[in-house]
């Protein structure tokens, strides 16, 4: 390998549901006795989920896998109100660690049923983002991902709402959007797009570093939406070479020239940073910003009260006081950091 250079986009990686997600399901193995259970993979990286399978947690597709009274977290992707209903059933503690954007998809999709809209969703079939929107209103939604689909639609007697997963890259959400809109004229749309930041500001560094590169490395994992949206729209940028890799150990070992290098919104930094010691670029890194991204979302609120008595209980318990006890900072404490300590633990 004779990497000259290295083009790093920024932002990359962990997005702010991602933090949250993983702080709120470290909490969880800190707070119960094993195993923990999850409803589907928290985020879809699998280094990240074999890690916390390291910890005791036990992944399931099913809510009827988890033993009555086991604690539950239910993953960041947004769950099926059903679900959520018999984890709440099932569950000693449940902890619904949804990212804020999907829950907002949610209740678009609610809102836009109740007022007797007929609702055309643009996402991935079976993805569980897609999943667990669509039941919200099962009987309100057709799910469509291509032109063609959208030519197959019949003419609904209501109005038409359109409503996006919110992983999808710019461009296959725009295709189908504009077809939609031709199709249903008077489709109502959200006043913002239902594409995440996150998405969009990785999607607008790679696309700045894509023209001056021989080969683009895209970090994540092939069931994680906006990474395969990451290397879909590497391709379309022109790259010729395009790798989407799990770790450095999948690198093609032939790579020379300019190289950019990004990773989905679930791939933890250790994995870029396993990388960019693989490529050893002659001439360095060079990190390229779009922008800054400065969103957070807290854990939910119970997970937090809980570290909150967890923590005031063992400083009482150690004999110092209570009072003047720093309440619980999560902002400031990086999700990465959380699982370096979980492997370290
Ligand atoms: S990619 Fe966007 S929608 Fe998905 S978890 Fe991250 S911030 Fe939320």
């Amino acid at each position: 390998m004779s990497v000259e250079k290295v083009l790093l986009a920024s932002p990359r990686g962990f997005c702010a549901g991602v933090e949250m997600a993983i702080k709120a399901l470290a909490w969880m193995v800190r707070s119960f006795d094993e195993p923990v259970y999850c409803y589907h993979e928290i985020v879809h990286n699998k280094i990240v989920v074999d890690r916390f399978i390291d910890k005791g947690v036990v992944f399931v597709d099913s809510i009827d896998e988890v033993p009555l009274g086991s604690p539950i977290m239910l993953s960041a992707h947004g769950s099926a109100p059903e679900v959520v209903a018999a984890a709440r059933e099932r569950g000693s503690y449940v902890v619904d660690a949804v990212c804020p954007l999907v829950t907002k998809v949610h209740h678009e999709v609610k809102t836009r049923a109740g007022k007797g809209f007929h609702i055309v969703y643009v996402g991935h079939e079976g993805h569980e983002e897609a999943v667990g929107t669509m039941a919200v209103a099962p009987d309100a939604i057709t799910r469509v991902e291509s032109v063609e689909e959208v030519d197959a639609l019949p003419i609904f007697d209501k109005p038409v709402a359109m409503l996006a997963q919110t992983t999808l890259s710019h461009r296959e959400w725009s295709e189908v959007a504009v077809h939609v809109k031709e199709r249903f004229p008077d489709v109502w749309t959200p006043g913002r797009s239902d594409l995440c930041f996150a998405t969009t500001n990785r999607q607008s560094a790679l696309m700045t570093i894509a023209p001056q590169v021989d080969a683009f490395i895209v970090i994540g994992s092939s069931n994680s939406s906006n990474t395969r949206a990451l290397e879909r729209l590497a391709v379309e940028a022109g790259c010729t070479h395009v790798y989407r890799v799990n770790s450095a150990d999948e690198l093609p070992t032939d790579l020379s020239g300019i190289v950019g290098v990004t990773a989905g919104a679930s791939a933890p930094e250790e994995l870029v940073e396993g990388v960019l010691a693989r490529l050893n670029p002659r001439l360095g890194v060079e990190e390229v910003f779009v922008t800054d991204e400065d969103e957070y979302f807290p854990p939910p609120r119970n997970i937090r009260e809980l570290q909150s008595s967890i923590d005031m209980a063992i400083t009482a318990m150690s004999g110092a006081s209570i009072l003047g006890t720093p309440g619980l900072d999560d902002r400031s404490l990086a999700a990465s950091v959380v699982l370096e300590a979980l492997s370290d633990s």
